[in-house]
């Protein structure tokens, strides 16, 4: 058989616009943060992108207090039909300036190009189209003719997506009147602050958003700021709690969004080829950097041998490489700290007695790269079945019945998401009503909408963003 080669196709770096250094956003300026500045590299080479000032606890207290003051002088008090007008008009930047964020999304984060091209930067702006819409229509959102903003968000997100987590937290606080401090993650601050520059050049009233980059210890004075009303975090379970923990009783409000372990289930009766895309998709989509990762195929004994000769097929067509190469599938892992914890949990699965497979692919010679990895034979109790990988490995368990399948999948800490792959339409209903998970995917996965309510059960958190749903968490109802 010719294997076929494909050409390169980088996308060029050039339009990232790239700066030497940058600054935190604080009252509508960039100023230079009193913190330790860091240095956020290219996780696909090494090489040192920028220079970023950072946060000290004097700053949080500076932007929570400029994003109070917007609140209560400006954007609390600000009609929903004006305040609909700003979050177009940043929407549209965003979709305007597309091209330039999806190539420094890929640098800071790894990530291919097709991924951050065609979905984080379009779902970036169709959320704050979407929360633009309903700015002025709060009042029939079912929470009362009138409901209020709670005041000043403070939000604390990953570095998996970071625009996107970024529009998921800003859009919908802002739609409801509330102003935010936003920390990005350590390792994948630049497009929240490009964000920023898009909310200067949209004429955003000063401090209604205000973008603090640095490391955890500013997330936690932001979340624990006093005059903070509401916050929303998105990250690790583990942060999670001690978050939760730290706040109780304070009166404030919390969403947390967390980790995940999701069971993508395939019965016999599925389309094999379909389903091989959707499982592709779901492990794979993003290196496995998802919290909603259908990390966890349980496949019908009857069709698992199969079903694993396609995977390891389709696997093997899987580029991985240069996150800016149109033709990459799979990018470099984050950072040099997440490769290290994918290779441990890799390690206890061969430990543990698991079949690995490792796609052949090449793999270039620097940066943070892992080989897409399906493991078979694995069994409930080992850790690369129990424990969150977020990277491009997928554990293979099989069931015999319907309920074994409703068993396994709900055997888990977790509940973000699910998948179900069958012809029936009746199986489809009957099966997704059990799993006891916040999104259920049929016969799809890894599908994301502004109007679809996102969010977890157990330890991937509470709390829902997105869809009429999501605006309950920035609302005083
Ligand atoms: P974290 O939960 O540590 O990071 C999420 C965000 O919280 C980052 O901005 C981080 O800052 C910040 N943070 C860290 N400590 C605190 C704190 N005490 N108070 C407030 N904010 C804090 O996740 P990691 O990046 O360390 O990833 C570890 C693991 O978590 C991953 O391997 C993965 O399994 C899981 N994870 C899950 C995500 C999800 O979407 N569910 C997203 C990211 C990770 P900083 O960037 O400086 O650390």
């Amino acid at each position: 058989m010719t294997a076929w080669e494909y050409a390169p196709a980088p996308e060029s770096r050039d339009i990232a616009n790239l700066k030497p250094s940058y600054r935190i956003f604080v009252d509508g300026q960039f100023a230079d943060g009193t913190g330790e500045p860091l240095k956020t590299i290219n996780p696909a080479t090494g090489e040192v992108l920028a220079e970023v000032s950072t946060a000290s606890t004097a700053d949080v207290d500076r932007a929570v207090r400029a994003a109070r003051r917007a609140y209560d002088k400006v954007w609390g008090r600000m009609p929903g039909t004006e305040r609909a007008k700003y979050l177009f008009r940043i929407a549209r930047q965003i979709a305007e300036r597309a091209r330039e964020l999806a190539v420094l999304e890929s640098l800071d984060n790894g990530k291919p190009i097709r991924e951050s091209r065609d979905v984080d930067v379009p779902t970036a702006s169709a959320h704050f189209f979407y929360h633009a819409g309903w700015a002025d229509k709060l009042g029939y959102a079912g929470y009362g003719p009138d409901p209020k903003p709670l005041g000043v968000a403070g939000q604390v997100i990953p570095w998996n997506f970071p625009l996107l987590m970024a529009a998921w937290k800003i859009a919908p606080a802002l739609a409801c009147g509330n102003t935010v401090v936003l920390k990005p993650a350590e390792t994948t601050p630049l497009t929240a602050l490009v964000l920023a520059e898009i909310c200067q050049q949209a004429e955003l009233p000063p401090g209604v958003v205000n973008i603090l980059p640095g490391a955890g210890d500013v997330g936690a004075a932001v979340v624990a700021h006093p005059d903070v009303n509401k916050v929303a975090f998105t990250g690790s379970t583990e942060v999670g709690k001690q978050i939760q923990a730290a706040l109780a009783g304070s009166g404030k409000k919390l969403t947390l969004e967390l980790g995940g372990k999701a069971a993508n289930i395939v019965f016999e009766d599925a389309a094999l080829d379909q389903a091989v895309e959707g499982i592709v998709n779901g492990i794979f989509f993003n290196q496995g950097h998802v919290c909603c990762a259908g990390s966890r195929l349980l496949a019908s004994e009857s069709i698992v041998d199969e079903l694993l000769v396609k995977l390891h097929d389709r696997i093997s067509t899987l580029r991985v490489g240069d996150p800016l190469d149109k033709n990459t599938d799979v990018g470099a892992i984050n950072s040099a700290e997440q490769l290290a914890k994918i290779k441990s949990l890799v390690a206890a699965g061969e430990a543990e007695g698991a079949e690995r497979w490792t796609s052949p692919c090449p793999l270039p010679d620097k940066g943070f790269f892992f080989a897409p990895t399906v493991f078979a034979n694995v069994s409930q109790a080992m850790r690369i079945a129990r424990e969150e990988i977020f990277g491009p490995v997928l554990s293979v368990l099989t069931f015999r019945t319907p309920d074994e399948a409703v068993a396994k999948a709900n055997n888990t800490p977790y509940g973000l998401s699910a998948g179900v792959w069958t012809e029936k339409g009746s199986r489809i209903l009957a099966i997704t009503q059990r799993l006891r998970a916040g999104v259920v995917w049929a016969n799809t996965f890894n599908r994301f909408d502004p109007a679809a309510p996102f969010g977890g059960y157990q330890e991937s958190g509470f709390g829902r963003e997105g869809g009429r749903a999501g605006l309950e968490a920035y609302l005083d109802v």
